[in-house]
């Protein structure tokens, strides 16, 4: 049988010099293995299917997540993997099958990426997409980068209007819209609802946030920190209780009369936190978890099992994207308040330094931009 070989790049007929088609190189945050990260050189993403586009990074951000993989809690992120799932840029180059973009449009990049034709696209559970889902800076290189490969940018890119305000966009890439649907809409938040809000960091303050377009009667925020608490306040908590001082679940239970609470929002991902909200949801209550969870947390059906409740889990499928595009667009909603630092990306690592001492340095979301 004889040998096929494959022609080498500069023989097909496209008329370029082989020169032209060396490797081009980009900086990228890159994981190495619980606790090592890296700022570093890497081959500038391609095109490699036609639903693909590549996108200049212009602002991207870190995320609680991101501290999670790097802690190692997220197996699937393996050693030499580009993170991050969030940001806004400009298309850099686009694939033959894209339709609603065009090369140079300004895109919202969605840490959702949707084929728009599984089984579970069509359910509209993008996050569990058979072909995409929560991939970028988990599978696949993401956007703490100064280029990232968008696959199904028909359906996983939202076009961002002349004059927005990019900054506030990057929090519509992750963190509204996951306090949003995996706190607010599995929590089933109602008007004259008492909620409880556990973790004051950047999603349990989208989940504050968006958890007020339902008007509930109260919404308590439990953390260790002072200033995020503070920050809470201002965000309209009604209470704010600092669990490092005293016992939360006494005071959330005295607050309610004994009665707990209808709504108990798990924003934080360690077992502590999620006892918390076991501990104090009312009958007929909702518990709903938010956070990436690295170690296995007790379940308390001895007390739980009579109580009406019901524990929901969810991966932000960003079905409410569009919604809260709008609602920022209109100044109903302004994400922007969860901004509290501003970096160049090539400083990214002195980035998660801040982000990740947030108690100390006060930070909440910080935004890094590609000059
Ligand atoms: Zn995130
Ligand atoms: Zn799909």
């Amino acid at each position: 049988m004889a040998t096929i070989t494959t022609p080498a790049k500069s023989e097909k007929p496209n008329g370029f010099p082989a020169e032209n088609q060396k490797q081009q190189i980009m900086k990228a945050l890159v994981y190495h293995g619980a606790g090592k990260k890296s700022w570093e050189e890497k081959p500038k993403p391609v095109i490699k299917e036609p639903t693909d586009v590549v996108v200049k990074i212009s602002k991207t951000t870190i995320c609680g997540t991101d501290l999670h993989i790097l802690k190692g809690d997220v197996p699937t992120v393996t050693d030499g993997r580009i993170i991050g799932h969030e940001g806004v840029g400009i298309i850099d180059e686009i694939g033959t099958a894209v339709t609603n973009f065009k090369k140079g449009d300004h895109v919202l990049i969605s840490c959702i990426t949707a084929c728009g034709k599984c089984e579970f696209c069509k359910k509209a559970m993008y996050s569990h997409c058979a072909n995409g889902g929560w991939i970028l800076g988990n599978t696949i290189d993401g956007t703490q980068a100064e280029f990232v490969r968008i696959p199904f940018a028909d359906n996983s890119l939202y076009p961002i209007p002349e004059g927005a305000d990019e900054e506030a966009l990057v929090m519509l890439s992750d963190i509204l819209p996951t306090g949003f649907e995996c706190g607010v809409l599995s929590g089933q938040v109602k008007p004259g609802d008492t909620v409880a809000i556990i973790g004051s960091g950047p999603i349990g303050l989208a989940a504050l946030l968006t958890a007020q377009f339902y008007t509930p009667a109260e919404i308590i925020m439990i953390d260790q920190d002072d200033n995020r608490l503070n920050v809470a306040k201002t965000f309209g908590a009604t209470h704010i209780i600092n669990s490092g001082n005293v016992n939360a679940v006494e005071k959330v239970m005295s607050l309610t009369n004994g009665k707990g609470v209808d709504v108990a929002i798990e924003a934080v991902g360690v077992p502590p936190t999620f006892e918390i909200c076991q501990a104090i949801i009312g009958a007929g209550g909702h518990i709903a978890n938010i956070g990436v969870h690295g170690k296995s947390v007790p379940l308390h059906l001895e007390t739980l099992w009579s109580r009406n409740i019901s524990i929901t889990t969810r991966l932000v499928d960003t079905v409410s994207t569009p919604m809260l595009f709008k609602t920022v667009q209109a100044g109903k909603l302004e994400p922007k308040k969860l901004i509290t630092h501003h970096f160049k990306l090539d400083e990214i690592v002195a980035a998660y330094d801040t982000f990740g001492n947030a108690a100390k340095e006060k930070a909440l979301k910080v935004i890094l931009t590609n000059e």
